[in-house]
């Protein structure tokens, strides 16, 4: 089994260079199952983000209930689950690789462009007459 091009179940939203922005859906199909994965870059590192979306689910609790968990516990929890099969994991665990690599390759290029800013800086106030 190998990556797919383009991936089952892995949609890329956005490609800034520095982040690159994912869905990974559910094989349900429930928008509430969907995880959004970022993978950004910045100067000291790079990051990545995982994070669904949540609803309360009035329609199969009681509601009382929720609204007396809400006022005694100050919170209420909810869970939701991404179930994904093989070929989508695989997709999910080569995309996430290769974005990291990517974003990666952006933030070596921006330090090195920065060093050689930095670096003409100081030969120019070396240069200079100015105290
Ligand atoms: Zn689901």
């Amino acid at each position: 089994m190998e990556l797919q091009t383009p991936a089952e179940g892995i949609l890329k939203t956005n490609d800034w260079g520095d982040a690159k922005v994912y869905h990974v859906v559910c094989d349900c199909g429930a928008d509430d199952h969907t995880h959004n994965l970022w993978v950004e870059a910045d100067d000291i590192g790079i990051t990545v983000s995982i994070y669904a979306t949540v609803k309360s689910p009035w329609w199969s609790m009681n509601r009382w209930k929720q609204i007396w968990t809400l006022i005694t516990k100050g919170y209420l929890e909810h869970q939701t689950v991404l179930t994904i099969n093989q070929q989508t994991a695989l997709n999910y665990a080569e995309t996430l690789k290769t974005a990291i690599k990517d974003v990666e390759i952006f933030r070596q290029q921006r330090l090195s462009k920065k060093d050689t800013a930095n670096q003409v800086a100081v030969k120019l106030s070396e240069q200079s007459d100015c105290v």
